[in-house]
Order: C-alpha cells, then structure tokens, then sequence
C-alpha cells in the first residue's frame, strides 16, 4: 500500500486538514509532506518528476473518489 504521509511528521493530513501532498520524487518514490515541512521537504530543483507525480497523485484521488 501507497505511504502516503508526510515524510517529516508522518501525518496523513496538514494542520489545515488538507491532505499531504507529493513534494518530491526519491529513488523513483514520492515524497509527501504537510502544509507545515513542505518547504522543508521540497525537490530544491523544482523536478519535473515531482509536477507529474502530483498530477498522478491528484488523479488517483479522485479515481477514488476522495
Ligand atoms: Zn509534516
């Protein structure tokens, strides 16, 4: 199953309650973060892996329908 929590806090959610959202892309992983450490946990380079992988993140959600 997809870990998909913040990769700092290990939350599932911001403070916000928004969920986590993919910040950067690890050894072909994504990376998740809260509202609070996505700053902290964002690719520096601004990957383009990492757009894409939000755009497939946000698709899958709402395939599920959530
Ligand atoms: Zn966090």
């Amino acid at each position: 199953m997809r870990d998909r929590r913040c990769a700092r806090c290990r939350k599932t959610t911001s403070p916000n309650g928004a969920p986590v959202v993919v910040v950067a892309v690890e050894d072909g992983r994504d990376v998740y973060a809260c509202a609070d450490h996505r700053q902290e946990l964002a690719s520096p380079t601004g990957d383009l892996l990492v757009t894409i992988a939000q755009y497939q993140d946000m698709a899958r959600r709402r395939r599920a329908g959530r």
